[in-house]
């Protein structure tokens, strides 16, 4: 069995700009990195919103993820094959997975986005650009701070925190500005990995240079001694900030291993911050193809509900159809199964798992979008596991299923899904909000959120979050929409609570205002911002020649 990045080293690519006259992009909107990569000059005033909308969500995961990148990637290569304009809109990997546990984020086997070395490993620099960024506004913070601090910011109360895209929980916590009077004013600060960063979120929701403008000046950096807000925009220094991501702003454009046009751009997690591609690479996606299919992080309670949520308002643009992925092994593990044998068939464990895949689908099913079942199907699945898995999508579930096996056929392996993803998103039933948007409170907000999608019964505060809630209400933001922060593992705020629990309560820890995001993100349970390395980190098995050939990269 050949690995991921083999599959990928024998990929005929087609030079970029081949990729981009089948799709009509016009050179002069083009900025090539190299020969198979490209920025695209995309605006969004020229977006048209044509084409059908497919967005790919899954099950709760095992830490391996279910597959949602290499289905999207398959069904992309299945509607190519069936002569349909498909272009892709999906996130940019960060490093932090990268070099430690999920690995990366271009698919798998057969259904992968090329090269899949350069997007892994800094692509065309956005996440260091978005770094930069944000580090910079750290700097200047403190450098307004240092120089005779005219704003009157409280040092113990800067919320703008440092980034760095790396899984490294040593910085969680750390002390900046020792070293004496030349070297800062000393304060408690801390990192988040980059892709948790409200740069990141701000990016991915802009529509254009001024917007992005317009939402760093926005930004909430902390408080002054008497409490009141500060923003980017008494520093002055959004204009400094958005040159920094003049060109990270612009989606990138690569293929699948099919030459299926994709546009990679942005990459918010969905467990911290709200885990969709970028508006523009969605928005391109659907102007330049019939179909456009997109991605959202972890399971629907996660990235999906915030794409539906949070994105589609802002995109002006709701999906066609939803495609939760499914495989038996995830369900497996929702069923009490051990993790280290999800390979060994265990009927048991999966029937009593799939309540799981019951909840996603009917969580999605309340936008009012036709919901598609796609099971991702291992090699080491049995066929009566399969069977089970099919029967009970369309008995019990009562929702269109299919069987994909692009990861080890490519987009063959996903042709009777995609025939059915076209059929589905004729469909042109109404779109049903979660809330209201404009009258709801942020408590009613996450009330829904709770209830609705992930089929528990309370929200409750912790007293540092109810303080925060009353200082933002008091600020004029009680009606933003809220970003959850929620482990992928469980629809409750605790990694261990697998399957479909019932009854139980969401902690939120903190209520954090991002303004230039325009959301407020819960944060729930223990999740953490800045991830940690396993015992043993995907970088171990990593390698490269003298001749630059890339090893281990999956
Ligand atoms: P997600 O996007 O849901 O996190 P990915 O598509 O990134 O998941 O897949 C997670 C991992 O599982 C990748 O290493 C991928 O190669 C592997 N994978 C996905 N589908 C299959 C499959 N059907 N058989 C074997 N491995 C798979
Ligand atoms: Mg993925």
């Amino acid at each position: 069995m050949k690995s991921d990045v083999e599959i990928s080293q024998e990929a005929k690519m087609a030079p970029i700009t081949t990729i981009t006259e089948r799709l009509g992009i016009s050179d002069d909107d083009l900025e090539q990195y190299g020969k198979y990569k490209a920025k695209v000059n995309f605006k969004s005033e020229n977006a048209h919103n044509k084409g059908k909308l497919i967005l790919v969500t899954s099950i709760n995961p095992t830490a391996a993820g279910e597959g949602k990148t290499t289905v999207t990637i398959g069904l992309g290569d299945a509607l190519t094959a069936l002569h349909k304009k498909v272009a892709l809109a999906l996130r940019e990997p960060s490093l932090g997975p990268v070099m430690g546990m999920k690995g990366g984020a271009t698919g798998g086997g057969y259904a992968q986005v090329v090269p899949m070395e350069d997007i892994n490993l800094h692509f065309t620099g956005d996440f260091d650009a978005l770094t930069e960024a944000h580090n910079t506004l750290s700097a200047l913070i403190d450098n307004h701070i240092q120089h005779g601090n005219q704003l009157n910011i409280d040092p113990r109360q800067i919320t703008w925190k440092r980034v760095l895209d790396v899984n490294d929980r040593e910085l969680r916590q750390v002390v900046v500005g020792l070293g004496g009077r030349t070297s800062g004013v000393p304060r408690q600060d801390g990192f988040d990995i980059t892709v948790a960063s409200e740069l990141m979120a701000i990016l991915c929701l802009s529509t254009s240079l001024q917007d992005l403008k317009k939402r760093i000046s926005k930004i909430l950096i902390g408080y002054t001694y008497d409490r009141k807000p500060v923003y980017v925009s008494d520093l002055h220094v959004e204009g400094a900030l958005t040159l920094l991501l003049k060109d990270a702003i612009k989606p990138n454009l690569v293929q699948t291993l099919e030459q299926t046009p994709a546009f990679i751009h942005g990459g918010p997690f969905a467990n911290i911050a709200h885990g969709c591609n970028s508006i523009l690479a969605t928005q391109a996606a659907l102007t330049y193809g019939d179909y456009a299919i997109t991605e959202a992080g972890f399971g629907s309670d996660l990235g999906a509900e915030k794409f539906m949520d949070i994105v589609t308002p802002r995109l002006d643009k709701v999906p066609d159809c939803v495609v939760v992925v499914a495989t038996v092994r995830a369900l497996k593990l929702n069923g009490g199964a051990d993790k280290h044998h999800l390979d060994t068939e265990d009927l048991t464990a999966l029937k009593k798992g799939v309540v799981n895949l019951k909840r996603h689908v009917e969580g999605m099913q309340q936008y009012g979008k036709p919901v598609i079942v796609a099971i991702n199907k291992f090699a080491s699945d049995s066929e009566s596991e399969l069977s089970y898995l099919s029967n009970y999508v369309s008995t019990q579930l009562g929702v269109t299923g299919e069987m994909i096996n692009s990861w080890a056929e490519g987009g063959k392996g996903g042709i009777e899904l995609a025939k059915k993803v076209i059929a589905a998103s004729e469909n042109t039933d109404e779109f049903h909000e979660l809330y209201d948007h404009q009258n709801s409170t942020i408590m009613e907000k996450m009330h829904a959120i709770v209830t609705k999608i992930y089929g528990g019964a309370n929200v409750e505060l912790s007293t540092k979050a109810k303080n925060q809630l009353k200082r933002i209400e008091k600020l004029g933001y009680g009606n933003l929409p809220v970003c959850m922060a929620k482990t992928q593992y469980s629809f409750t705020d605790n990694v261990k609570e697998l399957g479909a629990p019932e009854n139980f309560t969401i902690h939120v820890s903190d209520l954090q205002l991002k303004l230039g995001a325009g959301f407020v993100v819960a944060l729930t349970g223990k999740i953490l911002t800045m991830p940690g390395l396993p015992s043993h980190p995907a970088a171990l098995n990593m390698d490269i020649d003298e001749n630059g050939r890339i090893t281990g990269l999956f």
